[in-house]
Formats: structure tokens, C-alpha cells, sequence
């Protein structure tokens, strides 16, 4: 029988960062929390425009929630889901995250994909009815998805019947890029953003020492695989261990790899993207190198157009963190792993 063993609510990082020892939101000058995107977030600010901009900031992801959704009806995503076979207008900032889908499609070999949605939706993660799909069910969902079979231009989608748009790896990143605006426009000289495993760290702490980030181990919820000290950073993890079920003693996960169908099994456990620049690359490409594996991934952050680090968790209980990392990450003693810097 089908046994659901997790669904993550709560924003890993927000968890250790406060089980890390750093300042509780409560605290915080400010500090909200809200439900929202299926997931916990937690809003913490200082200074004069605290209560401003976590309120704001409250509102903001409630109201991207409801333009995002894949599962609430009266989302634009649901609208344009629903409008299948002819082309269909999109919201402009839906637009902007089509787009950007579409450039990080492009730069990570298809790896990423937003299309993937009729392939979750058969493994049962999108409505949590937990199922093993068969072989010709997955080759006959392959046969239809992927972003090269939607066609996309003037701010006009059209989708084939049976395709479905997903931005669930986006989303959340966008959103801690527009809370970190609207935290910029308050003046907030600290604070801390967490979106389920989304973290955006405003300046440092109040006295100084900058922001620190864990990274949780993906085999234990209570443990760490390292912790990362950061400032006016965006920190994103992707792992298999935040939403799985099982079924005949095998775990599957929800992140698909778009060549096979399957949850990914790229001896990867979880992939952590830290920029200064933008919440939804990092998310966007914290799933994209999960599916990629390490040795991929590696070379993409080596190579690739984007100003990344990294920090890998292999299944063979290594640490992998990219060299612009190394003075600001500190590894758990005891926790099992080994750790390299990588160049
Ligand atoms: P994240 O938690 O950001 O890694 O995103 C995972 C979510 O994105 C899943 O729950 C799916 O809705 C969707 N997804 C799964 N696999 C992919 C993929 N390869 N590319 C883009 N989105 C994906
Ligand atoms: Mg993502």
C-alpha cells in the first residue's frame, strides 16, 4: 500500500536557521509568518519599516499564489491550462516567468521544464494521490510534454491538448525576489526571508555578523550538512528528501528528470544555489542541477552564463561546495560527510 512519509511544509532553511542558533523571528522588529504556494513562510525585519514591509510581504505572496497556482481554479495558470489548442494571452509578469522558464530550458540542456506538469500530475504529487505510473503511461505523457512542443511568442502561449504549464520550480524564487523589493523599498537595513527552502538574507545580522544559512541533511530533518554565513543573498535548495512517497519499499520524489519521466536519480540528495542576484534563477536552477547530477552540474557552474555557487549533498555522503564558497561555509563535525571545495 501506498504510504505518503513527507510532505514539506516548512521551509528547511527557515528551520535552521533558527535551529542554528541564529535570532528567532520572534525576536525580530518584525516577523510574520503565512501560509502560502503549499508551503510555511516566514517574513523577519528590522528597523523603522518592519511592520510595513512584512505585512506587505504577506500580502504579496498571497496575492502571487493566487496568479500562480496550479491547483487553485481561479489561477491565471489554471486559465491557461484550461485554454488548450489555440493560442492564449498570458498575465505579463506570468509572461516574464514563461520567459525566464524558457532561458533556463535553454541553458541547462532541458533539464529544466515547466511542461513536466501532465508527469507529476500521473505520479499523483500534484493533488497528493500518491502513484506509481507504468511504463506506458509515462512514454505516452512523454510523447506530449516539454517546452519545445509549446509555442510561446508576443506574450501569446499555445499549448497542445494534454500539455499543462507548472511553474511550482519558480515560483517561490520569484517570490522572494519580490519581497526582497518591496523589503529594498522599506529601507530594511536587516532581515531574513524563508519560502520553504527559499531564503533570501537582508544585509546581516542586526549586530553585524552576517546571516547563517543551513543547509539540512537530506537523511535526517533535524540535522545539518553545513551552514552558510551570508549577506543580501539569495540561498535555494532543491532535494529529493522535501516531497516523496513510497511505494514497495522504493522512495520517489518530486523532482522529475524530463528525459525518463522518473524522479531523478542523479546520486544527487539535494543542490543549494546561492546569487546574489535573483531568487528565481536560483530556484530554477537548484532543480535543474539536482536532475543534472554532480558531474553536470559542475561543469554548468564552470562554464555556465550564471554568477552561481554551489553546494552539492551526494548520495555517497559527500559535500560538494564550489570555491566562491569557501570562506563562508562551515561543515558539521559528526555529521557524516566528507567535504570538498571544488574549483
Ligand atoms: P523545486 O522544489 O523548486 O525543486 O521544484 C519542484 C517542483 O517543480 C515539483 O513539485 C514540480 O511541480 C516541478 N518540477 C518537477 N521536476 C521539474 C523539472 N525537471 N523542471 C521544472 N519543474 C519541475
Ligand atoms: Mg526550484
Amino acid at each position: 500500500m501506498k504510504r505518503l512519509l513527507c510532505i514539506c511544509l516548512a521551509g528547511l532553511l527557515a528551520i535552521a536557521l533558527v535551529g542554528c542558533g541564529t535570532i528567532a523571528p520572534e525576536e525580530a522588529h518584525e516577523s510574520v509568518q503565512t501560509f502560502a504556494m503549499d508551503t510555511v513562510m516566514i517574513f523577519s525585519a528590522y528597523g523603522e519599516g518592519g511592520t510595513k514591509a512584512t505585512l506587505a510581504a504577506e500580502a504579496e505572496v498571497q496575492r502571487l499564489d493566487a496568479l500562480l497556482s496550479r491547483t487553485r481554479e481561479d489561477s491565471e495558470i489554471s486559465r491557461v491550462n484550461a485554454t488548450t489548442g489555440a493560442p492564449t494571452r498570458v498575465d505579463p509578469e506570468v509572461a516574464g516567468l514563461i520567459e525566464e522558464s524558457l532561458a533556463v530550458h535553454s541553458a541547462t540542456g532541458g533539464y529544466f521544464d515547466i511542461t513536466l506538469a501532465p508527469v507529476s500530475d500521473a505520479w499523483g504529487f500534484t493533488k497528493d494521490a500518491h502513484r506509481v505510473p507504468s511504463q506506458s503511461e509515462l512514454d505516452a505523457l512523454l510523447g506530449i510534454v516539454g517546452m519545445e512542443r509549446m509555442s510561446w511568442g508576443n506574450g501569446e502561449i499555445t499549448l497542445s491538448p494534454g500539455m499543462a504549464v507548472d511553474l511550482g520550480a519558480i515560483a517561490k524564487g520569484y517570490a522572494s525576489d519580490r519581497v526582497a523589493d518591496i523589503f529594498r523599498m522599506n529601507d530594511i537595513p536587516s532581515g531574513m526571508v524563508s519560502l520553504g527552502g527559499n531564503v533570501w538574507v537582508c544585509g546581516g545580522k542586526p549586530d553585524g555578523t552576517p546571516w547563517r544559512v543551513a543547509i539540512q541533511d537530506p537523511k535526517q530533518s533535524d540535522g545539518y550538512a553545513g551552514v552558510l554565513s551570508l549577506r543580501d543573498c539569495f540561498a535555494v535548495t532543491s532535494g529529493g528528501y522535501q516531497r516523496f512517497f513510497e511505494e514497495n519499499g522504493k522512495t520517489y520524489h518530486h523532482i522529475i528528470d524530463p528525459a525518463t519521466g522518473y524522479p531523478a536519480e542523479s546520486g544527487l540528495t539535494s543542490v543549494t544555489v546561492v546569487s546574489a542576484e535573483s531568487g528565481a534563477l536560483c530556484d530554477a536552477l537548484s532543480t535543474a542541477l539536482f536532475v543534472m547530477g554532480e558531474e553536470k552540474a559542475l561543469d554548468f557552474w564552470r562554464s555556465g552564463p550564471y554568477d552561481i555557487e554551489l553546494v552539492l549533498v551526494t548520495a555517497d555522503d559527500r559535500v560538494v561546495v564550489t570555491d566562491g564558497l569557501r570562506d563562508v561555509f562551515e561543515e558539521m563535525g559528526e555529521s557524516g560527510y566528507t567535504y570538498e571545495i571544488v574549483r
